[in-house]
């Protein structure tokens, strides 16, 4: 995609970029048939006439222009997020289709002749069919355009470029239509039938509606796809209800009840708009909130782990300082103890080992190369890991069972240290197993997409299992129970897992041993701006 960057980094938490979920495409069903079932509701009084209700239609007429002005600044400020040219074309057709709902308002025969207001007959029934035509056009045109006809140049420029040429077009048809009636179309026969040449007008917007419906369906990517088909449907019971159940009579029952339909079918897409905007807003507060609260938790974890640090590299460094000193000592003396002063100097070595050890795994941690991040697949990621585990004998005589969830999504990160997360836990999991019979010793890693998308690892083993009472306390820095322990491996793992911006914990495997289990945000595609599948 030929995204600014800018565009792909919003990708993700715009309505014309992500795809519904099934929520949102059953709801979208759960309307349509709403809409269809409320027809069939109105149906048989259609051709009811509702006498002197055309005082309700300057009420009408402000609710539909309310709502597509609404509905259009909206779909420009999308514009100018994503900058793609098909969400500038909608909203231009809904500024098209609002502005000409005035004039169509006040050239209805009758209604505003105490102003000195009287169009004749056809000047309402032609802007009608402009309206009527006209929309689902920028509809279709909005469907058929290619996603990747980005804006260069400037925003601004072509926003305020777009409002012209509405503005512009709106003001010449009402000009037209206000001065020239008499040349008009004959639409109507009296104020309230249509004639004969309005009976194309319906089949020709059913066409459009269908059409776009079909080109919309093909490109079915967004919620806004989604919804869009639903204003076609909206519309095309309109149409129905009003020249058909209707018979095209004016302030009749199906007249007004496709009307209120036209209504619906305004309010749509405002009301999408509306309600993902509120949820992108409550998603960044969260996420903000969340931020915080790590920056935070990750300076005191900061601050916990220097200091153990510092406590931990100082152990071995006394007991290097005093092991050289005895051995000094052993040396010193007439008749050298060679066997106590070599003992001493093992302890030294050992000392140093472990020094060195903790030093090399902060290094792991802090490492430059723990910046880079890239798609992973953690199946894979579990498949090397267990192979270089088989490979140094390291699982022992434990048996192995994958359960991978082929179809999991991909994610971003880092492949080294989320192997090493995979490595420190299986290893944990084979060495709490060594207190169970050789036969009882199963190792499980599963993987499986949850429900908001998230990518979940779980590495369960049929070892000792978890003390309740340790269990806040394994992720802490060198907490350990194991006499040759370190206590870094959990919390190298919970750092590495929550600076990829996922979570780790510990419980109870069933019907025994330990269940270390882990999230990860699935990648965003950039192309789609879906996350995968
Ligand atoms: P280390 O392995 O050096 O002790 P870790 O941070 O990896 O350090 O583990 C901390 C402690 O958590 C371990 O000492 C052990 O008590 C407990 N633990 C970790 N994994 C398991 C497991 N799979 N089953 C039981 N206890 C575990």
């Amino acid at each position: 995609m030929n995204a600014t960057p800018r565009a792909a980094a919003v990708d993700h938490v715009l309505i014309s970029t992500t795809a519904p979920n099934r929520s949102q495409v059953w709801l979208a069903v759960g309307v349509v048939v709403s809409l269809f079932a409320a027809m069939a509701g109105v149906a048989p009084y259609a051709s009811q006439s509702l006498p002197n209700t055309e005082v309700l239609l300057p009420a009408y007429a402000a609710g539909v222009l309310v709502i597509e002005l609404i509905t259009s600044a909206l779909l420009v400020s999308l514009f100018h997020v994503q900058r793609c040219r098909a969400i500038l074309l909608l909203a231009s057709g809904y500024l098209f289709s609002g502005t000409l709902i005035v004039p169509w308002v006040l050239t209805y025969p009758g209604l505003f002749n105490s102003f000195g207001i009287d169009e004749g007959l056809q000047s309402t029934a032609a802007i009608a069919a402009l309206r009527r035509l006209g929309f689902p056009l920028f509809i279709l045109a909005y469907a058929v355009l290619s996603e990747r006809s980005y804006a260069g140049g400037s925003v601004r420029l072509a926003i305020l470029g777009m409002i012209a040429a509405v503005a512009a077009v709106v003001c010449l048809t009402t000009w037209l239509v206000f001065s020239n009636d008499r040349h008009l179309p004959d639409f109507m026969i009296d104020a309230r039938n249509v004639g004969l040449l309005w009976r194309y007008i319906p089949v020709l917007a059913g066409l459009i509606y269908l059409a776009g419906m079909v080109a919309l369906s093909l490109r079915f990517r967004t919620i806004l796809d989604l919804w869009l088909m639903v204003v076609l449907v909206t519309l095309l019971i309109e149409v129905v209800q009003i020249s058909y159940l209707g018979s095209g009579v004016r302030l009749g029952v199906g007249w007004w009840a496709g009307r209120l339909f036209g209504l619906a079918s305004a309010s749509i897409v405002l009301v999408v708009l509306l309600s993902e905007t509120t949820a992108v807003y409550t998603r960044l507060a969260r996420s903000e909130a969340a931020q915080r609260r790590t920056r935070q938790n990750r300076l005191t974890a900061m601050e916990a782990l220097s200091a153990s640090i510092a406590h931990e590299v100082n152990q071995p460094l006394a007991s290097m300082v005093t092991n050289a000193d005895a051995g000094l000592r052993w040396l010193d003396k007439a008749d050298p103890h060679l066997d106590e002063a070599k003992a001493a100097m093992k302890r030294i070595v050992d000392e140093g080992h472990r020094a060195s050890k903790i030093v090399s795994s902060i290094r792991t941690m802090f490492m430059k190369s723990a910046r880079e991040r890239e798609r992973l697949d953690v199946n894979d990621l579990i498949v090397q890991v267990i192979k270089a585990s088989e490979a140094d004998a390291r699982l022992g005589r434990v048996s192995v069972n994958l359960d991978l969830d082929r179809g999991a999504p991909h994610v971003i990160g880092n492949a080294v240290q989320l192997q090493q997360v995979m490595s420190n836990l299986i290893d944990n999991a084979v060495e709490a197993m060594r207190s169970v019979g050789a036969g009882q010793r199963t190792l499980r890693l599963v993987t499986r997409q949850l429900d908001h998308g998230d990518v979940l690892v779980s590495v369960e083993d049929t070892g000792s299992g978890l003390d309740a009472a340790h269990l806040e306390r394994i992720f802490d820095p060198f907490f350990t129970t194991k006499p040759d322990g370190m206590g870094m491996g959990l919390m190298f793992c919970r750092t590495v897992i929550d600076a990829h911006g996922g979570r780790l914990w510990a419980g109870p495997n069933s019907p025994r041993g330990a269940a270390f289990r882990f999230s990860l945000p699935p990648a965003i595609n950039v192309d789609t701006g879906r996350e995968e599948e």
